[in-house]
């Protein structure tokens, strides 16, 4: 629980938690996931800058209209809740679970989608936001999915794209940033369940990837 503490005089606030330690500290004490971590490749201060950009953009195509976001879980939860938060127009979101990395470095070249029940999506416009556009096998089943089902225009977003040759030709609407061909986590991207919580897009030491295989 925050005390709300705030410190006086100093030239910006900083609210500080009942041990007394403030945010940015407290991230330095919770060392151990960012010992695991060999690289940062796109900062918390690159990221919010860009998802400044990425918002007005989407805002310029989808104000005036209805549109519901659909987010897929679980890699694009920490990427959506920034972007819409800079997004203040009427809009609903709804979730999609779908898998095709089962916890591995490499696409399974299967989508699952784990839900019973999909979104109700006839004759709306969709925003369709994940974390990151890799053989494009899970943008090009969702949205065709989501065509399926009646929606009127699909648009989709990541935070990342990979360059590479896609297994299915699919493209983002929005891209927030382009990276190599390589395994990322942070920021919403997970290894076996972890890492998503790291407020950074980072590569992971090769003896962390070997020891989870
Ligand atoms: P695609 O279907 O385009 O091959 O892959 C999309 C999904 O695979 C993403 O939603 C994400 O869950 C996962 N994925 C692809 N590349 C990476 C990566 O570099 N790191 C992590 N953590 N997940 C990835
Ligand atoms: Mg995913």
């Amino acid at each position: 629980m925050l005390a709300g503490r705030i410190e006086a005089g100093g030239p910006e606030l900083a609210v500080f938690d009942h041990l007394g330690f403030s945010h940015k500290e407290r991230r330095c004490l919770d060392a151990p996931m960012h010992e695991d971590v060999a690289k940062v490749l796109i900062d918390e201060e690159v990221i919010e800058k860009r998802l400044n950009i990425l918002a007005d953009r989407i805002l310029e195509e989808f104000s005036g209209r209805q549109f519901v976001v659909i987010v897929i879980l679980k890699g694009a939860l920490v990427f959506t809740a920034d972007l819409l938060r800079r997004m203040p127009i009427p809009l609903e979101i709804e979730c999609i679970n779908v898998a095709s990395y089962h916890g591995a470095t490499q696409s399974s070249g299967q989508v699952n989608f784990l839900d019973s029940k999909l979104p109700r999506v006839e004759g709306r416009a969709v925003l369709l936001i994940d974390d990151i556009l890799d053989t494009g096998r899970t943008l090009d089943a969702v949205g065709e999915k989501l065509r399926e089902q009646g929606a009127e225009i699909v648009k989709s977003c990541v935070l990342l794209s990979k360059d590479k040759e896609r297994a299915a030709k699919v493209e983002a609407d929005y891209v927030g940033f382009h990276v190599g061909d390589e395994f990322v986590i942070g920021y919403g991207l997970d290894y076996k369940g972890l890492y998503r919580n790291l407020p950074y897009v980072g590569v992971l030491k090769a003896e962390v990837v070997e020891a989870g295989e």
